[in-house]
């Protein structure tokens, strides 16, 4: 793209923490606690990655993707933090277990952050997980929660779904390890979250356009750079080069996109019709939450490839 030009930027940081305080069975980073020189690693890493946004000339968004549960340290808290004062930075989020200390919240600009909170059920208590909403609601704290669609489950995310403020999204993410939902299931799912549905197949990507490595990026740890957490090829690298000048408008070269960060970027989903302000969060903010359907057919349209010939 042009230098100079208006410019706003989202940036999916994910630095070298691999560490969890629970133990999700299904999960690589249970319960590894990070040792005193992966501290100091990540430590680093954030603090000059924080920097870097500080010091860019153009609008910013983060999204903090970490590998485990980031929000649990205070570095990550003071980044937040940090980053939501800046004027050029329009919002900042980060998935979290939501396990962590909440007050350092009140020193947040609150306009701009948004979490995204997952509720693992076999690690906290329905109880203990509602009671720290309600902090956040009290706080005045944007936030979605989310579950996994395990259909064992569907009792636990409906009961989660009653307690929780009516006000507060909850999302489902499709359960891919086990057999397909039965149409009660889907139903039922579908009911509790109303687009449920748009993350229960594969977009069929290759060739289509998206604003993965255009107006978003995925950053590591070292600062190297990539279109989006699906695609490894760098594009460069943060720290060395004006970050302007690795981006361009590119057709996806995967097959398919199947996760929620990645498939948002996809104009022709035109997500933010539906999440406005809070994409980066999965807070629906949009025109369109009030009637999503035509954001469901835009993905129907998506998974079928309709699009382009010859795919
Ligand atoms: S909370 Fe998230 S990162 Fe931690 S063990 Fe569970 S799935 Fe993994
Ligand atoms: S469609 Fe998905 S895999 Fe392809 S570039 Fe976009 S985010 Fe990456």
């Amino acid at each position: 793209m042009a230098l100079g030009a208006p410019f706003h930027l989202t940036v999916l940081y994910r630095g070298p923490l691999s560490s969890c305080n629970y133990g999700c069975p299904y999960c690589p980073f249970a319960k590894h606690r990070e040792t005193p020189e992966e501290h100091e690693a990540d430590r680093a890493a954030l603090e000059r990655f924080v920097a870097w946004v500080e010091s860019q000339p153009f609008d910013v968004s983060v999204l903090f993707t970490p590998w485990g549960e980031a929000l649990i340290w205070p570095r990550y808290q003071h980044a937040i933090t940090r980053l939501s004062r800046l004027p050029h930075v329009r919002q900042v989020a980060i998935q979290t277990n939501l396990s962590g200390p909440l007050g350092w919240l009140r020193d947040a600009d609150l306009g701009k952050v948004g979490l995204w909170a997952t509720y693992h059920p076999g690690e906290v208590s329905r109880e203990r997980f509602l009671k720290r909403c309600a902090e956040l609601d009290a706080m005045g704290v944007r936030y979605s929660v989310g579950v996994v669609g395990v259909p064992d489950q569907l009792p636990e995310i409906q009961a989660v779904r009653d307690a929780l403020n009516p006000a507060t999204y909850l999302w489902v993410n499709a359960f891919t390890g086990g057999r397909p939902y039965t149409r009660a299931e889907r139903a039922a799912l579908t009911h509790i979250d109303p687009l449920f549905e748009v993350n229960t197949r594969r977009y069929r990507s290759r060739g289509y356009a998206c604003q993965a490595g255009e107006t978003v990026i995925s950053v590591d740890g070292d600062g190297a750079a990539r279109r989006c957490h699906f695609i490894s090829t760098p594009l460069g690298n943060i720290y060395a080069q004006d970050v302007r000048e690795l981006l361009a408008p590119r057709p996806c070269t995967r097959v398919t996109c199947h996760c929620h960060i990645g498939y948002v970027h996809m104009p022709d989903l035109d997500a933010g019709a539906v999440y406005g302000d809070g994409l980066l969060a999965r807070i629906p903010e949009g025109p369109e939450w009030v009637a999503p359907g035509a954001y469901l057919e835009r993905a129907r349209q998506l998974w079928r490839g309709g699009r382009l010939t010859g795919l």
